[in-house]
């Protein structure tokens, strides 16, 4: 049987963020490829990553589940990862997809507290719920990862949409820079995208080179959406203040959403290349229908409450409220991620694909 890790590795790599508004849940990157009795296999393996992506998209019924992973030096140097594994994690800190600290310590629960995240987590983190009292208290926000379901399964309460609130709202609110400026953490290639500071002292500092960081100013509004397909979240992204998003097949802008691959059948020939563009706009999200065969509003004013239907034809743009989904087609839909409409109807597939937990194992001896 043959699987390609290369592959597989991808895969994982398009659920991996260290943008706030993205993440679903943070983890120590550690305490998963060192977790050797998830498969009985080499004492570190990055692919069990993937066993907790695959964990995490089960327990909430979500395919484009995001994880914020954070990374200790210790681990970027475990002599025991293999040479592709070991490029591979060079790649994901210079391109900012982890969070690469000196020490993880406190890291995890402190981005959860700022973020309003769960964690993933072995040992729920013992002698840390003085300062993080939700550890003890708040069983949706502590998700355990143990052995089970032929790789890995999480343990707990069913989170909600984060809300942050206290320190962190204020704190995520400003645009923070590192003073290196090619920090892949709070660097300038962020452009709008933003990690969490890490706090020594009351004052923010960067995760990975702990030094104070430059306050740059007010952070522009965002909302964050959701392609759901079929009942199913296809995909996750950030609609920011003055940066419209284009949603169609494969949209002319570089930085619409290109959502042709999640679409078959009559979907794909009646979805426009450019269909709709998003727009955030005083805080009200603008939707233009750009489309050859139109876009249909859902309008509800509650979660439990009939919808209305308007069908939009080029025409002036359409505020939406908060509990309003955007029809492309029959089935392709998109909303807001902080509303539960996102929660998925059918059953999330595997980042592992091929890759059976037996090909993690080392090969039978004789
Ligand atoms: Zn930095």
């Amino acid at each position: 049987m043959r699987f390609d890790i290369t592959q597989v590795l991808d895969a994982i790599e398009r659920h991996l963020t260290t943008e706030a508004a993205l993440a679903q849940a943070v983890v120590d990157l550690g305490q998963v490829a060192w977790f050797d009795a998830l498969d009985g296999g080499r004492s570190v393996n990055l692919l069990r990553t993937g066993l907790l992506v695959d964990a995490l998209s089960r327990h909430l019924g979500e395919d484009a589940i995001m994880i914020y992973p954070v990374a200790g030096r210790e681990l970027l140097t475990d002599a025991d990862l293999t040479s592709k594994e070991r490029m591979v994690l060079g790649r994901w800190a210079g391109d900012g997809l982890i969070e690469v600290v000196a020490t993880v310590g406190d890291r995890v629960p402190e981005v959860a507290e700022l973020t309003g995240l769960p964690v993933v987590t072995r040992d729920g983190y013992p002698g840390l719920e003085g300062r993080y009292p939700w550890l003890r208290g708040q069983p949706d926000r502590v998700l355990r990862l143990i052995p089970g379901d032929g790789g890995a399964r999480l343990v707990g309460g069913s989170p909600g949409p984060a809300q942050p609130g206290g320190p962190g709202a204020v704190l995520l609110g400003r645009v923070w820079r590192c003073q290196r400026r090619d920090c892949p953490t709070f660097g300038e290639r962020r452009g709008s995208t933003q990690a969490v500071p890490r706090m020594r002292a009351g004052v923010p500092v960067c995760p990975r080179h702990d030094e104070p960081l430059i306050n740059a100013g007010p952070k522009p509004p965002a909302v964050t959406m959701a392609l759901i397909v079929d009942g199913t979240v296809r995909e996750r992204f950030v609609v920011r203040a003055g940066r419209p998003v284009t949603v169609g097949r494969s949209p002319d802008d570089p930085d619409g959403l290109m959502i042709g691959s999640h679409l078959s059948g009559e979907a794909a020939q009646m979805i426009s290349r450019n269909h709709a563009r998003l727009d955030l706009r005083d805080e009200i999200l603008l939707v233009n229908d750009v489309s050859t065969n139109g876009t249909v509003i859902r309008s509800r004013k509650g979660p439990f409450s009939a919808a209305d239907e308007v069908h939009l034809g080029g025409g002036p743009p359409y505020p939406l409220k908060p509990w309003d989904t955007v029809e492309l087609y029959d089935g392709v839909v998109l909303a807001r991620a902080d509303r539960s409409l996102t929660r998925s109807a059918g059953g999330p597939g595997s980042v592992m694909g091929d890759a059976p937990t037996i090909a993690m194992r080392p090969p039978p001896k004789g």
